[in-house]
């Protein structure tokens, strides 16, 4: 089957991070067992999605392995030109959710497989398949703990986010936060007798934006980045009930995206000891004021060398020795380099650009890129590696 038919497949499942990926999960298991191969699926707490893994050719080796997500981002309040899961080709490219990031990748390693089944590789290919990475990269986190009992980890693995066809091998890391702030009720005519929970939180927010300012001007800084240093932002906020009331609460969301060379827990013992001290100055008034942090969407960067060598590897299958680049926005490639140490490169069709937009597209040509590498793989992997 065609790499566009595959895509235009794969696109038609409303795999929105909401919702089940079952259906398309269970279409990839039956396309592999109609080539003989078999796949393990491994489900999530509620039985409603699963991560699939396969190998082709000798599983007692350790081989390449090309990881994607299934999941999509939600469509809802955009405006589309055509349907955005009824894959529609225009101008030289595929629109439809997901044509970028990344069932394009998916299709394309899809479409492979006959070719790979058809000789005898002396090196395998594994093909990884998650869900829940638009929503902090969850669903990949239940496949490491499989992956991580494994005799043979493969020796390498290709993440296919859209990076038009470009290798890269780094990539920055993201904590997250969710800070609750509890202060004292009380009538604004006297706000000496209450705990403002606003008035706290904005301390907070004050001091997170400061740490963000130093960061910009301080460093540590690395040119290749199109933001070269870490960031911290805060997101949302939410507090208070009424102007005349001294609010209670208060609940703010904050994020800090790391240089792989930075290390954001200083960044975050920083701002849990500003709270801390807040917060004792708030129990002065009410022992019961708090201030909370729950953990969110947190993922590791991705920090390949770039004489490594998968990124050699990936190099010659695109028979581009440019430097392996480095992107702005996470992948599951961090999790897999750092919880299962092996070594990983970001590299598939489309660009990012298009990724989570209406009318998200990718060229035609970016998926016969990512054909050709395919191929060229499958003639790599008749040999070790
Ligand atoms: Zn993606």
């Amino acid at each position: 089957m065609s790499t566009l038919h595959l895509l235009e497949t794969l696109v038609a499942f409303d795999t929105t991070s909401r919702l089940s990926n079952l259906a398309l999960i269970h279409y990839v298991r039956d396309y592999l067992a109609g080539f003989g191969i078999d796949s393990a699926l491994v489900e999530d707490a509620t039985g409603k999605k699963a991560n699939l893994y396969a190998t082709i050719g000798p599983k007692d080796r350790p081989g390449v392995m090309l990881a994607g997500h299934t999941d999509v981002v939600p469509v809802d309040g955009q405006t589309w030109q055509s349907p955005p899961f009824a894959l529609d080709i225009r101008e030289e490219r595929a629109y439809g959710r997901g044509s970028a990031d990344m069932k394009g990748f998916i299709a394309s390693v899809l479409a492979a497989v006959p070719a790979l089944v058809n000789q005898p590789l002396h090196t395998p290919v594994h093909i990884a398949l998650t869900y829940d990475e638009e929503i902090g990269c969850i669903g990949v986190r239940r496949l490491l703990d499989v992956l991580g009992d494994i005799s043979t980890l493969p020796a390498m693995c290709i993440v296919g986010e859209p990076t038009s066809m470009r290798v890269v091998a780094e990539h920055k890391g993201k904590a997250a936060f969710r800070v609750k702030v509890t202060g004292l009720e009380g009538h604004s005519s006297n706000p000496a007798k209450g705990v403002n929970a606003v008035t706290n939180a904005a301390r907070l927010v004050a001091f997170i934006d400061q740490l963000a300012r130093s960061k910009a001007q301080s460093g540590p800084f690395d040119p290749l980045y199109e933001v070269p240093y870490t960031t911290l932002h805060v997101g949302t906020i939410s507090g208070g009930t009424a102007l005349n009331i001294i609010p209670a609460d208060c609940t703010f969301d904050f994020e800090i995206r790391y240089l792989p060379a930075d290390n954001p827990a200083d960044l975050i013992n920083d701002i849990k000891a500003y709270a801390s001290a807040l917060e004792a100055d708030m129990q002065r008034t009410s022992p019961d004021a708090s201030i909370t942090f729950t953990e969110r969407s947190t993922y590791p960067g991705l920090c390949t060398p770039p004489d490594a060598q998968v990124v050699r590897f990936v190099q010659t299958l695109l028979d581009d020795q440019t430097p392996p680049g480095k992107i702005a926005f996470g992948t599951e490639g961090g999790l897999y380099s750092e919880a299962c140490g092996i070594p990983t490169v970001v590299c598939g069709p489309g660009n990012i650009a298009q990724a989570h937009q209406p009318d998200e597209w990718i060229a035609l040509s970016e998926l016969a890129r990512c054909d050709h590498m395919m191929q060229q793989l499958v003639n790599a992997l008749r040999s070790t590696l």
